[in-house]
């Protein structure tokens, strides 16, 4: 239920700051003023955004009537969880979110499925934060929910946990895609790079990324594989000459 506070409230402030301080705004956006997009394109992202926003929530609530509010999907006892519990649990939410949501986003770049789903997402190639649920509703559903929601809810976390992990993903989400370059750690850089070139960055950490070596824009041409598999061939020659 907080999902939609914990997305619509970042990314309105992200935005606000465009409005109210559109000289700060400058000084820090990532990519350059000429490739802002401009307040139609942002009015027209904000009404699939909130539309993304209404049908899960539906579905839900759908879900919770039929069940009688039967099948919780997390833990909603009164006995609070130890912080030990819930910092275990965010750093768990965090781990299989960047797993998970890695191999997912690659699977949405397949040449064979990118055009009908992922293509959406990249409409904006200079983000801005409600670009970040600007989605196709299945993309929404397996790259921007589940990630998020069913690693702790298979776990069994007590709700707090959720509640926590979620209100700093769903900012995380809104920070990676707001444009800005500052109050983020990874950098904003790393999405906004994706968005800009497409195929680089597709993990939220970038450690899924470094150990697959999609963190550098080219990693997919023929000739820096090449270069990547001479430099390897080199390491293992040289290995083998130090063994003689
Ligand atoms: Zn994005
Ligand atoms: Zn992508």
């Amino acid at each position: 239920m907080e999902y939609s506070p914990g997305f619509l409230l970042p990314a309105t402030l992200y935005l606000l700051i465009d409005v109210l301080f559109p000289d700060f705004s400058r000084r820090h956006k990532i990519q350059s003023s000429e490739r802002q997009p401009t307040w139609i394109e942002i009015r027209h992202c904000m009404f699939l955004t909130l539309f993304n926003h209404i049908w899960p929530l539906v579905i839900y609530l759908l879900f919770a009537y039929w069940t009688e509010f039967q099948q919780a999907t997390f833990i909603m006892d009164s006995k609070l969880p130890s912080l030990k519990t819930i910092v275990f649990d965010f750093v768990f939410g965090l781990l299989a979110c960047e797993v998970s949501f890695y191999y997912v986003h690659r699977a949405l770049h397949h040449p064979s499925i990118y055009a009908y789903i992922h293509k959406k997402h990249h409409k904006y190639t200079t983000p801005f934060s409600f670009a970040a649920e600007y989605a196709h509703p299945f993309e929404h559903l397996v790259a921007n929910v589940l990630p998020i929601m069913l690693p702790l809810a298979l776990k069994g976390t007590h709700f707090l946990s959720f509640f926590i992990f979620s209100v700093f993903e769903l900012w995380e989400a809104a920070a990676d895609h707001s444009g800005y370059d500052f109050l983020k750690l990874p950098p904003a850089e790393l999405h906004d790079l994706h968005h800009a070139k497409f195929r680089v960055n597709y993990s939220p950490l970038g450690l899924m990324d470094w150990i697959h070596g999609t963190d550098v824009v080219g990693w997919d041409r023929p000739r820096y594989r090449r270069k990547r598999v001479s430099l390897w061939q080199m390491g293992s020659r040289r290995r083998s000459c130090d063994r003689r």
